[in-house]
């Protein structure tokens, strides 16, 4: 087989075989791009090597040489000849991009003879050295494994005592001595010589690049990224070109679209007389690349060119390496670049205006789990910021709130319903419930991977970390940014896009769908076959559903309608209420408050279905705890807590201390309160019929879907079916002829699930309750798995995802699809939806496409997501 292709053997397609630095090389090669010509050992001899245990297969140093004896031709030059050496790099290349993870080697093929000949040629001893000490440095570290770090206290002891300011000004005698130093610092930590046989250097290199597949960094990016790691890496040696030959020269980085905004404008970095990673490593402030076209506008106009020759090749935005040696450009790598959301929905749709791609291409194109980034609040107004320090941008989005110094204050304030941002020195696993509890995270210390900022940006909270300018004193309660005091319960805001920290309150505003976005969302539309419907408990979150593209609600959750503050208390006494009289009294004041709720809904939903989940949860959590009213008891007891009447106190402990339920999941909750306590569905299918009425009335049109929890037989369902049938003819009368509504069912016991043909016969739809499923299928109790053993089971591969999360098609899956089959073979129209977190999940979406389901059900944030996904899962 053939092990070695040459630039002008390959193309793009290779990728597998030449991973895709080499790929891409030599499709630039072939497209006639200024490519300093080279050669690819393929990723199969990197698996050789791994089942040679590590060490180059047999006689491929032989190719390479005979490989390299063209390329000295090509370029006129000799590989370790001290006259007129010919220099290469050692470059690793994998299949899928990691940048920065493996290693590189640059100027191979200087020792201390053929850097007296570089020299010569060039003119310049200066720039020979510089080559010869980076080969060193590089050589060092990647094949020796000596830290950068050593060489760099070198270079900047150096510089100290001679007060140089750049590296450039470091003359070829320091280099000399600095290479001198180099040498022995090799020998110190390695006790191996820098080898002067330049044919040794390169199998080492080789070698080495191999090596660097499996070092720390590439494994955990492998891991994180789901890169198979058999694949291994290519190994391209290509012939040097300069970009450190003086003020002609340079080195720089370009993005073909700006990979933050997705604009199409060139955006990239660049450095004069400087090599490699330079202008990465943040040594010396690179220039914006617009500045090529004073400077250098020759080829600022070439770079145009290729950029979007490049562009129209590989059909994306490329990101792009590139060289200036003597005012003349080269093209080192590129690559599709990395990219935000919001960038990837504009150059999606751009490239797709176009030509380039068509809309499906585009669809195709969206990571959709990434989209969520888009859904964040942002700075309403930049001008008028008074912006106090700056830190890491950790986690987008912006927030305002108070000063809060520990995770405790956070939450008593947050359920007082103040807004807080929770500052801290750094964040813990402990403060988790402050987290939760602020609008928004501050710390002083730690990246953009502490655990503030990996914490923050699971919950789509605003983050901004390692903001070291703060001087936190949690003693004294303040934060202090150079000769401003911020105390606790002063405002602040924080901008976890910029980083910025701003004193006061700002103005936010909510997140927006861009016009790009919308017309990829029409496309989806276009496309996709799976309804979308959104959970909307109120006429706000509805509106905002509709304006995301919801056609419908799959689900409103009744129970929310009990928990506001100014409800709970009739709520609380309707529970207590000792005769059905009594509880009568009070469902007949939360009636009219149902009815109006129902009535937003319809109203937000005009021509549009309205799912109604009747009361779900178990009466209990309606209660205050049992702990609290203890403590109260004691508080009364000791004469400390006057105002409370112990008789209505001991009530309420009573029925609490009755109501309690060993597994309150699997207890008295769902159709069984219906059948235990008919009055309570009985007011909540009232207020549901009454507010159709009302609807009807306004002209809106209404399209009714009540739904009832929690069923494991059929004859609960048609007990329940008959009481809606019931109560809709008593209020509705004759109106009942210009009125649909449709009575359907929760799948969500494992039984129900099974039995799905019988109870098909009383229901109009399904809708699988994935989250209750998963419980009952699995057997975990939700609360009790996540962040406890099911860390584990993933981890150890005992299961591949948390099912809370990705729905399990094996198990969950199956019963779902038995669900469809056998109730269908009962009511060929009957429709079926999902409901529940998985609705807006990208996997468990295309599951739903897959074994044709009508809908899936989601927030409305998670609307515009769940309308891509549907149309990628129906391409
Ligand atoms: P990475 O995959 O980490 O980006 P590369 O192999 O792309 O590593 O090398 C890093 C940098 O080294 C390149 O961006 C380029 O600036 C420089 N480089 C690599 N090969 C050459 C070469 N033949 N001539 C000049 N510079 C090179
Ligand atoms: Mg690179
Ligand atoms: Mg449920």
């Amino acid at each position: 087989v053939k092990r070695i292709f040459h630039f002008h053997e390959g193309n793009a397609n290779m990728k597998y075989l030449l991973g895709g630095k080499g790929a891409n090389l030599a499709e630039m090669t072939n497209i006639g791009l200024p490519t300093p010509p080279g050669f690819t050992i393929t990723t199969d001899v990197c698996r050789e090597y791994y089942k040679c245990n590590g060490r180059l297969p047999e006689g491929l140093f032989d190719e390479v040489s005979s490989a390299l004896k063209e390329l000295e031709q090509v370029k006129q030059q000799t590989f370790g000849d001290p006259e007129n050496p010919l220099l290469v790099s050692v470059r690793s290349g994998s299949v899928a991009s990691m940048p920065g993870m493996m290693d590189t080697i640059l100027n191979l093929g200087l020792n201390d003879q053929t850097v007296k000949g570089l020299a010569k040629n060039a003119q310049d001893a200066r720039f020979a050295y510089d080559c010869y000490r980076r080969l060193i440095q590089m050589f060092g570290n990647v094949v020796f494994g000596v830290e950068s770090h050593s060489f760099e206290i070198k270079i900047h002891e150096i510089k100290m005592k001679n007060k140089y300011q750049h590296d450039s000004d470091i003359s070829a005698e320091d280099l000399q001595f600095l290479i001198d130093e180099f040498k022995q610092l090799i020998k110190y930590h390695s006790n191996r010589e820098f080898p002067q046989d330049v044919n040794v250097q390169l199998s080492l290199a080789i070698e080495a690049v191999f090596e660097s597949w499996n070092n720390q960094r590439a494994k955990v990016y492998r891991k994180a990224y789901g890169i198979p790691s058999e694949q291994g890496t290519a190994v391209n040696i290509q012939s040097m070109v300069f970009g450190n030959l003086g003020e002609e020269s340079g080195t720089g980085v370009l993005f073909t679209r700006d990979p933050s905004t997705g604009e199409a404008n060139l955006f990239g970095e660049f450095l004069t007389n400087a090599q490699g990673e330079d202008v990465v490593a943040g040594v010396r402030t690179p220039i914006a690349i617009e500045f090529l076209k004073d400077q250098f506008s020759e080829i600022y106009n070439q770079l145009y060119e290729i950029a979007s020759l490049l562009e129209k090749q590989y059909k994306d935005m490329q990101d792009i390496e590139f060289t200036i040696e003597n005012n003349k450009l080269y093209i080192l790598q590129t690559r599709n670049g990395k990219r935000t959301a919001q960038a990837s929905v504009k150059i999606a749709v751009d490239l797709s205006k176009d030509g380039l791609i068509t809309k499906k291409d585009a669809l195709q194109r969206i990571e959709v789990n990434q989209l969520e980034q888009l859904f964040h609040r942002s700075i309403d107004d930049q001008n008028k910021l008074d912006v106090i320090a700056k830190g890491l941008p950790a986690s987008s989005g912006a927030a305002s709130g108070k000063v809060v110094f520990d995770p405790d204050t956070a939450q008593q304030l947050a359920n007082d319903g103040e807004k807080v941002i929770l500052v801290r020195i750094e964040t813990t696993p402990e403060d988790i419930h402050g987290v939760f509890a602020a609008e928004g995270v501050l710390t002083s210390r730690g990246g953009m991977t502490s655990h503030a900022a990996v914490v923050a940006r699971g919950m789509g909270k605003p983050c901004v970390c390692g903001c070291n300018e703060l001087e936190i004193d949690l003693k004294a309660k303040t934060f202090m940014v150079g000769d401003i005091t911020v105390n606790e319960g002063d405002w602040i805001s924080i901008d976890g896009s910029s980083g910025q920290v701003i004193q006061g309150e700002i103005k936010l505003k909510d997140p927006e769908i861009s016009e790009e976005l919308s017309t990829l969302l029409n496309w989806a539309d276009e496309i996709r076959e799976l309804k979308v419907y959104a959970n909307a408990d109120n006429g706000i979150d509805a509106k905002k559903a509709r304006e995301f593209g919801a056609e419908g609600i799959g689900l409103c959750r009744t129970e929310h309608m009990f928990m506001s503050p100014s409800r709970l208390p009739i709520v609380q006494n309707m529970i207590m209420a000792q005769t059905f009289e009594e509880r009568r009294v009070h469902l007949d004041r939360l009636l009219p408050w149902q009815q109006s709720d129902f009535e937003d809904l319809f109203h937000e939903m005009n021509g549009l279905p309205v799912t109604i989940r009747l009361l779900d949860p178990p009466l209990h959590e309606f209660l205050p705890k049992l702990e609290e009213l203890l403590l109260q008891k004691q508080r009364v007891d000791l004469g400390v807590d006057t105002e409370t009447n112990i008789k209505e106190l001991d009530s309420l402990i009573n029925k609490v201390r009755n109501l309690h339920e060993m597994n309150p999941m699997l207890g008295q909750r769902g159709c069984r309160l219906g059948i235990l306590f008919p009055e309570i569905y009985d007011m909540q299918i009232e207020a549901i019929f009454r507010a159709i009425l009302s609807s009807l009335k306004k002209g809106i049109e209404v399209m009714p879907q009540l739904m009832i929890p929690l069923i494991s037989d059929v004859n609960e369902l048609k007990r329940l079916r008959e009481l809606v049938n019931q109560v809709a003819k008593e209020i509705l009368g004759e109106e009942i002829k210009y009125c649909h509504y449709e009575v359907g069912t929760m799948i969500e016991v494992p039984r129900a699930a099974l039995t799905a043909d019988e109870i098909a016969q009383y229901a109009d739809f399904f809708s699988f309750g994935t989250n209750d499923l998963t419980q009952m299928t699995f057997g975990y109790s939700r609360d009790d798995a996540e962040g406890k053993f099911l860390d584990r089971y993933t981890e150890e591969h005992i299961l591949e995802n948390n099912p809370f999360e990705v729905l399990d098609q094996k198990g969950v899956g199956k019963l779902i699809q038995w669900s469809v089959e056998n109730g269908k073979s009962v009511k060929p129209n009957l429709k079926t939806g999902v409901c529940g977190e998985h609705g807006g999940n990208k996997e468990s979406i295309f599951y739903c496409q897959q074994i044709g389901l009508d809908y899936v059900s989601c927030s409305p944030y998670r609307i515009p997501l769940a309308r891509i996904a549907a149309a990628q899962s129906a391409i």
